[in-house]
């Protein structure tokens, strides 16, 4: 069972050759053996996933299963679980139990999925390694001595080293994306306002949202079945009609229009990723594909917008965390100032520190206007670069990160050379526009991941594009060590 896809796995519950209950006791024992050195999960709690995984049996057994119905699947430490231990990779919520689930888990419960366990990620989602966590660096499977990417790495790396099938992500400008590409997984940031944001922890609101990693664009399908959809405890979550995102896997790719932005390709990624996203877009044109020019000449501008923006916002939603009502609270202090004041110089570690130092002075006055909007004015015509591009061609496909796998360590004390990680994927959060990251070869034995973007709710042509590709190559089912 272990390293099935969710659609195999929801085959063989249904055809009874595996219960709920045993299958989550087998990726728990997988955990238990595997998680002490790849460090992929912060919580686990056995007895509440197997309680979950008995009532799906029950519900398997009356015939009201849904496709992901009795199936584990991992979330990331950024999602509100009641009862659950809810951290964010920070001190700051080590001793957090959250008395509330946010939309995506209730989502997941009420599909009758299995809570396998909260993921580890870097603190408050900020990072592109995974080692700003409190909780320690997550390795990534196909080389430990690496970094799985971030700050979804914990559950890529949980899907990577076969610890859970699938597991959840949040994308703030290349989470989902970026660790998928360094794990071999298959990864999708949905459109903004497509998944609620309702109780997952707010890192830059007016980027955040999560989204699916698993296995397969198959498999992703699946999962945004549950995840999307309209919320009205989220303000930005948009009331559109429920989609069946599965629906255009198989439609053929003749007459798809790739559009090739000559930003992407120019210099800045090493040459093996480069080779490989060559190829990719090689194969998509013989299975029909018209691949064609395109150029977003704001995107060079899109990390410093994104660097003004996402801190700025943070520093306003992490406000929140005073040392009061919930969280950590210096032990000794004096009078109140203190207490915030030790509190949060005490529960957050340095990278957060360094975003609301950041956020706070692009907000201050006086230089509001010469960040902050001047930030918003460069990510307004990065969105309008997309909007032209996308009056040319339907799926535009580049590299998703410029490198494999780094070293541990290896650019954690150069802020700006980790912000780099970033530099394909961020545009498409300002913009708000949904992306993915597929396998699409290795370089140096480390997997190498295709980025591919669309528009507006163009979710069911994306997955569609990436499917038809995944049927006619094999990278996706790689596993680390075969
Ligand atoms: N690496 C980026 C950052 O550090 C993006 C993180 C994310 O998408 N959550 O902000």
């Amino acid at each position: 069972m272990i390293g099935k896809t969710l659609k195999e796995l929801g085959a063989a519950l249904a055809a009874r050759q595996v219960s709920s209950v045993e299958l989550t006791q087998l990726y728990l024992d997988r955990i238990a053996r595997l998680n002490p050195e790849i460090n992929a999960f912060i919580t686990v709690d056995a007895e509440k996933s197997l309680a979950q995984a008995g009532a799906a049996d029950a519900r398997l057994a009356a015939g009201d299963a849904g496709p992901l119905t009795g199936i584990p699947i991992a979330q990331k430490d950024i999602f509100c679980a009641q009862g659950w231990r809810t951290t964010c990779g920070s001190k700051m919520l080590d001793n957090f139990v959250s008395p509330y689930d946010a939309t995506v888990i209730g989502k997941f419960d009420a599909a009758g999925a299995v809570n396998l366990g909260k993921t580890n990620m870097d603190e408050f989602a900020m990072g592109s390694s995974n080692e700003t966590s409190y909780f320690g660096a997550v390795k990534n499977p196909w080389d430990v001595k690496r970094v799985p990417g971030g700050s979804s790495g914990g559950s890529a790396a949980a899907v990577a080293a076969l610890m859970a099938p699938a597991a959840t992500g949040t994308d703030t400008g290349g989470s989902i994306r970026q660790p998928a590409a360094l794990c071999n997984l298959t990864g999708l940031k949905p459109t903004y306002g497509v998944v609620s944001r309702w109780g997952m922890i707010a890192f830059a609101s007016s980027l955040d949202q999560a989204g699916p990693m698993a296995r397969s664009a198959e498999d992703c399908a699946l999962m945004l079945n549950v995840m999307a959809g309209f919320d009205d405890k989220d303000s930005t979550s948009l009331e559109r009609a429920t989609e069946d995102y599965t629906r255009d896997l198989e439609k053929p790719l003749a007459g798809l229009k790739i559009g090739l932005p000559k930003e992407f390709y120019g210099e800045g990624c090493d040459a093996g990723v480069m080779t490989a996203v060559q190829e990719a877009i090689a194969e998509y044109r013989k299975l029909g594909a018209e691949t064609i020019e395109v150029s977003l000449p704001n995107m060079q501008h899109g990390v410093a917008a994104y660097y003004v923006i996402a801190p700025a916002e943070a520093s306003s939603n992490l406000s929140r965390f005073d040392g009061v009502r919930y969280g950590y609270r210096a032990a000794d202090y004096g009078d109140l100032d203190d207490m915030y004041r030790k509190s949060r110089a005490q529960g957050f570690g340095a990278e957060v520190k360094r975003r609301i130092l950041i956020g706070t002075y692009v907000l201050s006055h006086g230089y509001y206007d010469a960040y902050y909007l001047q930030a918003q004015r460069i990510r307004r015509l990065i969105a309008n670069d997309f909007v032209e591009a996308f009056k040319r061609c339907d799926v535009i496909m580049g590299p998703t990160s410029p490198c494999t796998a780094f070293g541990l360590g290896e650019k954690s004390a150069d802020p700006v050379q980790m912000y780099l990680s970033d530099i394909y994927t961020i545009a498409v959060n300002l913009a708000g526009l949904p992306g993915m990251s597929i396998p699409c070869g290795f370089a140096g034995g480390l997997p190498v991941g295709l980025q591919l973007i669309g528009d507006y709710f163009a979710e069911a042509r994306l997955l569609n594009a990436a499917h038809r590709y995944q049927q006619a190559t094999g990278w996706h089912l790689r596993k680390p060590g075969e």
